[in-house]
């Protein structure tokens, strides 16, 4: 009986133990917890950042759910299009794009969905509700929140900027053929003069009248690249579609060439005929620059050599110099308008840096491509490829 009234002894040491654990236990708890409501209130601020980025920023955005409906939008955006927001909210993005751009814009999307890319950017054009057109650069990506998948996209305002660019090539495009007109009845002039000047036999008068020539050429090939800029810029750079043999082509530049620069030494591989398909003048205009670019940027001494070749199906033509090349940080830019590598010791007399910005659009457009391979000191090689007609 007597074991009942007895107190147990108190085991001190496992009080201890259980009590450190649970200390170590609870602090480590508190220390999840408070590192969870870090963790929320992190997310709470970035979450009104966000909205107030989305809510309030000039710039147009829009979420989308994987059915392309538009489930959130900011007032920008409804600005832009020209509808309350409340009228936008379920619809989908094209429902007010432009019919030229859909298509191109919808293959996007779908690779987007796909997973295929992570993003997309494109120059779009869309219809607003008074039927005005709006232009934007659209930048897409791919979200997944709480497990669904979202797009996210911002919608860049550049309508200013493409009327002002509209202008621009519009004022280009009456200058240039304003332009055209007189240079062309100048240029005659000028022939009909050197003939007549011929008889009087004065060696003067014809060194004249040979730098009038030669520099209302130079005005003619800018005005004549004027043009086709500006049409590039259009979208109106239609290319002739005909069928022609390039070698013809070659040849005939190689001869004109021959004649403005007999001292040049211009040598030829050309190997048998090659029809191709597209527009024939604009390939004479490609290699006419390309030919006379390697003339310019060479020493007279040197020979410039072309060659064109078969390649399964593509027509590859190579003009090669032994000049002063292009340095490597310049290859790539030189392809963009007004470029032009500065070479201070250069005594070359300076275009406008358009000859390889059109040369390289033109091929494009002939489902071709335009490179260069070159070594400063050592000499350039411009290629282009052009698909071959099938018979
Ligand atoms: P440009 O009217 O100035 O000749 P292009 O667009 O034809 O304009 O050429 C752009 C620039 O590329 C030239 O200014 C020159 O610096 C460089 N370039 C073009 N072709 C050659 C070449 N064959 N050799 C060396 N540099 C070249």
């Amino acid at each position: 009986m007597g074991n009942y009234d007895t107190p147990l002894p108190l085991d001190y040491d496992g009080l201890k133990k259980t009590y450190e654990t649970l200390r170590v236990k609870c602090e480590q708890t508190e220390a999840a917890l408070n590192e969870r409501l870090k963790v929320e209130e992190e997310l709470r601020e970035s979450r009104e950042r966000f909205e107030t980025i989305f809510h309030q920023s000039n710039v147009a955005h829009k979420i989308i759910n994987r059915d392309l409906d538009i489930i959130e939008l900011n007032e920008a955006m409804a600005q832009l299009l020209g509808y309350p927001l409340n009228e936008i909210l379920g619809t989908k993005i094209m429902d007010y794009t432009h019919p030229d751009f859909k298509g191109y814009w919808q293959d996007l999307q779908i690779a987007l969905w796909k997973e295929e890319v992570n993003q997309f950017q494109l120059e779009a054009c869309l219809i607003t509700k008074d039927g005005s057109q709006a232009w934007v650069i659209v930048h897409t990506i791919l979200f997944k929140d709480q497990g669904e998948k979202f797009g996210y996209t911002l919608l860049e305002d550049i309508t200013t900027r493409k009327q002002l660019e509209h202008h621009k090539d519009e004022f280009i495009s009456v200058i240039s053929h304003e332009l055209k007109t007189p240079m062309t009845s100048l240029k005659a002039q000028c022939q009909l003069m050197v003939r007549h000047l011929k008889k009087y036999e004065d060696a003067y008068a014809d060194k004249m009248m040979a730098g009038i020539d030669k520099q209302l050429n130079r005005l003619t090939r800018f005005i004549h690249n004027l043009v086709l800029v500006s049409k590039i810029d259009s979208s109106k750079l239609q290319p002739e579609v005909n069928n022609y043999h390039l070698n013809e082509v070659i040849s005939e530049v190689i001869e004109e060439i021959r004649l403005t620069a007999p001292k040049r030494t211009i040598t030829s591989d050309i190997t048998g005929s090659l029809p191709v398909k597209g527009d024939a003048d604009k390939i004479y205009q490609v290699v006419y620059n390309l030919l006379t670019n390697a003339i310019k940027f060479s020493e007279s001494s040197t020979a410039v050599h072309v060659t064109m070749k078969r390649q399964q199906s593509l027509a590859v033509v190579c003009i090669q110099d032994h000049g002063q090349g292009i340095p490597k940080e310049n290859l790539e830019k030189i392809f963009e308008r007004f470029y032009k590598v500065e070479t201070p010791s250069s005594s070359v007399e300076s275009g406008i840096g358009l000859g390889l910005f059109i040369s390289s659009e033109i091929i494009n457009h002939q489902n071709g491509r335009l490179w260069v391979e070159s070594e400063p000191g050592k000499g350039s090689t411009f290629c282009f490829r052009l698909p071959i007609l099938e018979d």
